[in-house]
């Protein structure tokens, strides 16, 4: 159940692997230490435990809005 990753279209590292909280599938995330080279953003929501993620095609059709 290999299963690719949407943004870039590599095969998805389960270590590395986190979901979209727009659309639900799964990307790369490899670090922070590199942003904007990653398949998605972190994105920190007020009163939500944890981190959440957003791919990179749903955070610019966000920030596009
Ligand atoms: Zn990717
Ligand atoms: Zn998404």
């Amino acid at each position: 159940m290999e299963e690719l990753c949407p943004v870039c279209n590599e095969p998805l590292d389960e270590i590395y692997a986190v979901t979209c909280v727009v659309c639900g599938r799964k990307v790369h995330f490899h670090s922070s230490e590199l942003p904007g080279d990653d398949c998605c953003q972190v994105v920190t929501q007020l009163g939500a435990c944890g981190l959440s993620f957003m791919c990179n095609p749903c955070a610019m059709h966000v920030k596009a809005q």
